[in-house]
């Protein structure tokens, strides 16, 4: 089942590549993780995986030592500021990056280990009370604070879009997040590059990709509906 979920995923990359004349190669696929067991995740390994994405930090405390050290581990839920030095230096990018104090936590952390952690903006683009992330109005005042941190580089934007029936509604969102890294990445701020966009899921990547997306986080298409009993 993971073999075709993968493979079938990946046609459908390919194809929203192809519509809107983008290179396969500017996509990342995350498979994201979560709730699935080590056993499962070695599974995706052996199967050619390599990039994970988790949202807890006693997850990835867990299965970044049980799994090889050749896979590339990213942090895609909401983060506390306590348990940042968990992972300071085990992830290869933090996705969700939505206050000052966050980030000069984040910055406090790579300090020690003397390391500069690549983090994204999360933007809350519908602005949903039930989300996380900044509003799209104050986007760019976040990116000029943290930009001021000398060991946290921003590297672009992360949104959750809403959950909907229809991928097309949230085209929209897409663009507009799209829009605003263009518009950051003109103000040519030090210490700050825009060129990823971490944005789609099991229900609307392929209109991510259309609107470019350099990040899809894929989970439920990839290891099947996640049971939050066990
Ligand atoms: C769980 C999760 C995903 C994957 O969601 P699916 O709909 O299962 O693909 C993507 N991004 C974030 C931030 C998540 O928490």
């Amino acid at each position: 089942m993971l073999k075709d979920n993968l493979k079938s995923v990946e046609e459908r990359i390919l194809a929203a590549c192809k519509r809107s004349g983008r290179d396969r190669s500017e996509v990342t696929l995350i498979s994201v993780s979560k709730t699935k067991p080590i056993e499962t995740l070695q599974e995706a390994y052996d199967l050619g995986v390599r990039v994970f994405g988790e949202n807890k930090v006693q997850e990835l405390d867990k299965k970044i030592p049980a799994l090889p050290d050749d896979i590339s581990w990213h942090m895609i839920g909401h983060l506390q500021r306590n348990k940042v030095k968990y992972i300071a230096g085990k992830v290869e990018l933090i996705h969700s990056v939505d206050s000052l104090r966050l980030a000069e936590e984040i910055n406090k952390e790579a300090a020690k280990k003397d390391i500069v952690i690549p983090v994204l903006i999360e933007v809350n683009a519908a602005g949903e009370e039930s989300k996380f992330g900044v509003s799209l109005e104050e986007t760019k005042s976040l990116v000029y604070e943290v930009a001021k941190l000398d060991q946290v580089q921003i590297k672009g934007l992360m949104t959750i879009a809403p959950y909907v029936v229809d991928s097309e509604e949230n085209r929209p969102y897409f663009r507009k997040i799209k829009d605003l890294s263009v518009d950051i990445a003109n103000e040519n701020i030090d210490n700050v590059c825009m060129d990823t966009l971490s944005m789609g899921m099991t229900g609307d990547f392929e209109v991510a990709i259309e609107e470019g997306s350099t990040m899809v986080r894929v989970g439920t298409g990839i290891f099947g509906e996640r049971d939050y009993s066990i």
